[in-house]
């Protein structure tokens, strides 16, 4: 027994100085980076800190040494000490950080009041910013309209003077519209239109702060990695949060809404403008990670969601209000009514579950029609980077004229429609009938033009071929 015990002394003090010899990982269970989780088999010896029990790769501490290192201020020369709770490691290897910053210097008051003035200057007028939606957004006419002038007029409060009194508001804006129904695609098209950032986000990851999930400081450092670390590009950026509707408040919810009606009291300061920590190059707030403050002024914030359930509580409203009280005896039009929700008021969107004081944040509310099968077909050809000139242009590289019959869009539009997600279905059904025809057409030097049909689509024959200099041949 006491040799068994001496064997063990003897195994412990073999493991205490042998630390790096990999035997030892045998009988402990595998430890893994805090940072880039991965374990320690793959990337080398960890490092133990003495917080939180967290243990730490030698990648993830060279990047953290060389992020601190980049920060404004921080002289690359002197002993850099990097504060970690309460503790401080002093840097191994000092003047081998990059020059590289990995915040931009702030401006001077001076250089952003020009800035400022040449991007006001170059702001396009609100029937101009409609005219370029137009050119790649196909119908939503009203939606593109009030954006048009709420983002001009977000603008114009960005670069007023209100040193006579008068301050224009904030106009955040709220986008209601169903799945597929082209929110993002709007607020994308705008951005780069604008040519300002535009960070987006997604209202179902969000929690509150110190519960699993994203604390609502990862939008904006979304926003910062898109400005390119430039804090003054990213304060005059926009934001979209996207199923805004995912944080309503939960109905008889008894234990505490976390990522519901929290989350919209959160969101409240950060829409209204204030100056927030954000961490730099990551989504969470973590010790190693460097953060920066981001004033949210002028930061334009559209939020969006499809809002299921809410045509009904419209629908009910409106039965009240008309005196019929049931829902069943509601008038013929109001119950086909395909674009009720530009009834939409704010009273709706309480009972939907949203604060009053989150609705108060967002005072341009603008909706979005529900597409239907000529929307489609529409979109399959209108844009100006619409799909079928993307397929046209993929075949002209191998000189063939791509066409397709009218019957033939009809049918894919009325597949999109079957699948319940607006025109996000298109490329994906268009993707799956166009296969077949991009492997075959390719091997035959001699095809000059194809004509999809809709025969072709629903399996009763091929498409029709026409060879070079010749007359079209039926499939
Ligand atoms: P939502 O955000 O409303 O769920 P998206 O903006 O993601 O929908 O739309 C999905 C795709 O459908 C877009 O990428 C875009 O290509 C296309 N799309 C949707 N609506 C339109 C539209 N009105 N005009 C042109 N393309 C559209």
């Amino acid at each position: 027994m006491s040799d068994l015990n001496e064997k063990e002394e003897e195994l412990k003090e073999q493991d205490e100085t042998k630390a790096t010899e990999p035997e030892e990982k045998k009988d402990t269970p595998e430890q893994y980076c805090s940072m880039c989780h991965r374990p320690e088999s793959r990337c080398g010896k960890l490092m133990k800190l003495p917080i939180g029990g967290l243990n730490i790769c030698s990648d993830c501490m060279q990047k953290s040494f060389d992020m601190f290192n980049n920060r404004p201020g921080m002289d690359n020369n002197s002993m850099t000490r990097i504060p970690i709770g309460r503790i401080e490691l002093t840097q191994m290897g000092q003047g081998e950080a990059q020059p590289r910053r990995a915040v931009k210097k702030k401006k001077t008051e001076e250089e952003k009041l020009k800035e400022r003035r040449d991007l006001l200057k170059d702001m396009p007028r609100p029937h101009r910013i409609k005219a370029m939606l137009d050119e790649y957004v196909v119908g939503q006419e009203k939606a593109k309209r009030s954006l048009s002038v709420a983002v001009y007029n977000h603008y114009k409060r960005v670069f007023s003077d209100s040193s006579d009194g008068v301050e224009i508001e904030k106009s955040n804006i709220l986008m209601i519209g169903p799945t597929g129904s082209g929110k993002t695609f709007l607020v994308r098209t705008l951005a780069r239109i604008l040519k300002v950032p535009l960070a987006i986000s997604d209202a179902t990851s969000l929690t509150e702060a110190g519960y699993i999930g994203d604390d609502i400081e990862s939008v904006l450092s979304k926003l910062l990695m898109a400005a390119g670390n430039d804090v003054d590009k990213a304060e005059m950026g926009i934001v979209f949060i996207d199923e805004i509707d995912k944080i309503a408040k939960k109905q008889n919810n008894h234990s505490r809404d976390v990522s519901g009606e929290s989350v919209q009291q959160e969101l409240l300061k950060m829409l209204e403008g204030t100056r927030i920590e954000v961490p730099v190059g990551s989504t969470s707030k973590n010790p190693m990670v460097p953060t920066t403050t981001v004033d949210t002024t002028n930061i334009l914030f559209i939020c969006g969601g499809a809002f299921p359930d809410l045509e009904e509580i419209i629908r009910e409203r409106l039965a009240r209000r008309s005196g019929i009280g049931f829902i069943g005896e509601l008038s013929e039009k109001t119950n086909t009514d395909k674009n009720i929700l530009t009834k939409v008021q704010m009273e709706d969107l309480r009972k939907f579950g949203m604060i009053p004081e989150f609705l108060g944040r967002l005072p341009v509310v603008c909706t979005l029609e529900t597409l239907d099968e000529d929307y489609l077909v529409r979109i399959l050809k209108e844009p100006r980077n619409a799909i079928l000139s993307q397929y046209k242009k993929l075949l002209a590289m191998d000189m063939v004229d791509l066409e397709f019959e009218d019957d033939a869009l009809r049918l894919i539009a009325e597949k999109a429609l079957e699948r319940g997600t607006g025109a996000r279905a298109l490329r994906a059904i268009l993707e799956e009938y166009m296969l077949d025809i991009m492997y075959e057409i390719p091997k035959d030097d001699n095809i000059g033009r194809v004509v999809i049909t809709r025969d072709y689509l629903e399996h009763r024959g091929g498409p029709r071929i026409e060879m070079r200099g010749q007359a079209v041949l039926p499939g």
